[in-house]
């Protein structure tokens, strides 16, 4: 028989779960908090943990790491009476199974049962870092969220204040979307994570604006000789890709030259509009924005993201700039309405949107032109492209985390006002996001 370990503190709720364990045919542990719930775990070795988020004196992840330390065969879930994605991306990172709202379910739990062990936990042996990120797990990090320049501080800390960095990691490469100063933070992480080992990753640029790149000089892997960084974007406004990025490690902006850095860089300038990353296939296109600045969807096996940090709706800049170019009315809205339903076709059906949603609508009245988005038409280009998930992006440097909040509300609203299902966040520092194959349980 096999046995199953229970670590709940509802005595009630433990005896429910040990009556339906018993059902079927399944030996049960109890106990009732999270220290003894380890020590039973090593010395029964059951092949099954089911354990309470929050315990009397430990949290349910800190359970699950501390088991997962040194037992990589059983399963384990968590179990909790509220139902947040945060906490449901927590317990896969601490190396558990599955995470399920209370009252549990034996039919939910029968899935989890069934498939094999979802291993991206502590890495054992021999393995390299870069193997724990291998299908099926596409893994999502926001690093820098924010738009146009830093802004740290008491007032920023939910969101966080540094700019645009998103790493993505899927069929064992680490791709990085952007260079700002979220990047640093990134770079430290890497270094700690691998230590002697070399490091493999493509950073893959939309455009040179500073807050895109102003990270770079401050990449710690950049610094190592044992790292290969490869740098893919397309060619700057007025110059190519390797001279600006060159340019702002010049005297007297910095005291150590691009040429300099002992890693092994390598500039890549994309020609073409489709390309691939290891075995992820990648399309990009050119977006409503000042200068030359890409969008990029990348497929993976879990499903497709698309990155758009920087992006302004068409209609309204072309009815702005009508009079001037000299085009009539009905033929600027006609253009913008094209190009609009191109953009909708580059993003169909995507999983994962990450877009500029730097302004409110009403602050967008003042900033037409600036090449940045605005709620309520970023909302509506997501609900029809049919995406799955939103994330607000970009967030202006003067919006504290008390204004996000009125956005995402706002965008929230939006959403259920329109009847469709389209799930809405704005993106966080830290935040991470799961894409896998067979979905997590829920
Ligand atoms: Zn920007
Ligand atoms: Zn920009």
């Amino acid at each position: 028989m096999p046995t199953v370990l229970l670590i709940e503190d509802d005595v009630e709720s433990r005896k429910r779960i040990a009556r339906l364990f018993a059902r079927h045919e399944w030996d049960v542990l109890e106990t009732e908090d999270g220290k003894p719930g380890i020590e039973l775990a090593f010395a029964k070795r059951p092949e099954l943990i089911v354990c309470d988020l929050l315990l009397p004196k430990m949290s349910g992840l800190q359970v699950c790491r501390a088991i997962r330390e040194k037992l990589d065969a059983p399963k384990i879930i968590i179990i909790a009476g509220r139902n947040y994605d945060i906490d449901r991306d927590a317990v896969l990172e601490a190396g558990g199974d599955g995470y399920f709202v209370k009252p549990l379910k034996w039919e939910k739990l029968a899935a989890v049962l069934k498939r094999p062990r979802r291993r991206p936990g502590k890495l054992t042996g021999r393995e390299s870092p870069a193997l724990k990120f291998h299908p099926p797990s596409t893994r999502i990090k926001f690093w820098g969220v924010r738009g146009s320049i830093p802004v740290p501080g008491p007032s920023t800390i939910g969101y966080g204040g540094n700019t645009t960095c998103v790493e993505i990691r899927t069929d064992g490469e680490i791709i990085i979307m952007d260079a700002g100063s979220g990047i640093r933070e990134l770079g430290l992480s890497l270094e700690k994570e691998f230590g002697n080992a070399p490091i493999n990753l493509t950073l893959l640029l939309t455009h040179t604006h500073w807050d895109h790149i102003q990270g770079l000089p401050f990449f710690l892997p950049a610094y190592k000789a044992k790292n290969t960084i490869r740098v893919l974007g397309y060619e700057g406004a007025r110059a190519g890709l390797a001279t600006i990025l060159a340019a702002q490690m010049e005297v007297p902006f910095f005291p150590v030259s691009w040429k300099d850095l002992p890693g092994t860089i390598k500039i890549q300038e994309l020609k073409k509009m489709e390309f691939s990353i290891g075995k992820t296939r990648v399309r990009s296109r050119f977006l409503n924005h000042p200068g030359v600045c890409a969008g990029y969807r990348l497929f993976t096996r879990e499903g497709s993201i698309a990155f758009l940090p920087d992006n302004e709706p068409f209609e309204p800049l072309k009815l702005k700039l009508a009079a001037r170019d000299g085009i009539h009315l009905h033929r600027a809205r006609a253009q913008a309405v094209v190009q609009r339903s191109k953009l909708v076709e580059f993003l169909k059906d995507a999983d994962v949107l990450i877009l500029d949603a730097q302004y409110t609508d009403e602050k967008y009245q003042d900033h037409i032109g600036w090449g940045h988005g605005a709620l309520s038409r970023v909302v509506s280009l997501a609900l029809e492209a049919r995406a799955k998930k939103l994330f607000l992006f970009h967030h202006d440097p003067a919006h504290d985390d008390h204004q996000l909040d009125e956005m995402l509300e706002r965008a929230r609203l939006l959403v259920l006002e329109s009847g469709r299902p389209l799930e809405v966040e704005a993106a966080r520092e830290g935040a991470e996001i799961w894409l896998s194959g067979p979905a997590p349980a829920r």
